[in-house]
């Protein structure tokens, strides 16, 4: 596996490959790659001949108070996970390589971004756009692995090579979860024990949603209030930031839940710590 650190080198290497007829798969992540990640990895493999990973903390997509310094960075793990998955380019720039200085030009989907995590993060698809777009310039993929785990981004993202004709194969990869049900994320790491503990009722009152829906629950408000009241019960340590009813595919609200074509999307706060969990469930 060979590490690359300047972006001139990946362009210049995937434009030899795509010259030689040679195909790329993309898996962009930020780094502190876990199995989710690896899930990625496993399935963007068999998709092209050269796989490259991108390892890289945007601060494009963080607001001012959120965890950009925080953000685990641990190269040298990621390397090792990287090398055993099959990875045969891991890029891992530095910020200031990738935008450059006075840069002017960013990328904005303004529908699918809007609702959700676009509310309460104004800034953050419009800079997951910009890099994602700017990656898709440097590593030219023909193909390119996202996660359910972040449903809306993959939405928002679709739209973005659908708008713009980018010529590149988008491929989404189940959610990875502990054998809890917890989703996977680097963000887990920042929980006390305590909330971890309470944690994996985020997914299993999710669950519980779909059961009622299955039951022919159709109501958002019915199922919100049954979300709320139900983590409430469990733990004090829960704080809902927002539950969603949303079309799967445009993350437009739902009046009535569309079975099969119906994303619950949620945002918790952790409140010991401030952690925001994510997680969603199509039913
Ligand atoms: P991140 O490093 O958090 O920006 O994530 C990079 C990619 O990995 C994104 O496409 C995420 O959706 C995906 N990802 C992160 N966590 C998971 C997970 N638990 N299961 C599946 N994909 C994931």
């Amino acid at each position: 596996m060979k590490l690359i650190r300047n972006p001139d080198e990946l362009q210049l290497l995937a434009l030899s490959y795509r010259a030689s007829g040679k195909t790329i798969a993309l898996v962009p992540t930020m780094g502190n790659l876990h199995a989710g990640h690896a899930s990625l990895m496993d399935m963007a493999r068999p998709q092209a001949d050269i796989l490259i990973v991108s390892d890289f903390v945007n601060p494009t997509q963080f607001g001012p108070n959120e965890d950009f310094d925080a953000y685990p960075r641990t190269l040298d793990a990621d390397i090792a996970l990287a090398e055993a998955h099959g990875v045969d380019i891991l890029f891992a720039p530095a910020a200031s390589a990738i935008y450059k200085k006075n840069a002017s030009t960013f990328v904005k989907e303004n529908s699918c971004s809007q609702g959700l995590c676009g509310r309460s993060r104004p800034i953050h698809f419009q800079g997951v756009c910009t890099v994602v777009n700017l990656l898709f310039n440097l590593a030219q993929p023909n193909v390119a692995v996202f996660g359910q785990k972040d449903a809306q981004q993959v939405a928002v993202l679709k739209r973005m090579v659908r708008d713009l004709h980018m010529p590149i194969k988008m491929l989404v990869a189940p959610i990875v979860r502990e054998s809890d049900g917890l989703a996977l994320s680097s963000r887990n790491q920042y929980l006390t024990a305590e909330e971890r503990a309470v944690a994996p009722k985020i997914q299993a009152t999710l669950q519980q949603l779909a059961t009622a829906i299955a039951a022919g629950e159709r109501v958002p408000a019915n199922l919100e209030t049954l979300f709320k009241t139900t983590l409430a019960g469990t733990s004090d340590l829960f704080e809902p930031q927002y539950i969603e009813f949303v079309d799967k595919d445009t993350m437009q609200p739902l009046e009535k839940i569309v079975p099969a074509q119906t994303l619950i999307a949620v945002a918790v706060y952790m409140k010991t710590t401030r952690t925001r969990l994510i997680d969603n469930i199509v039913v």
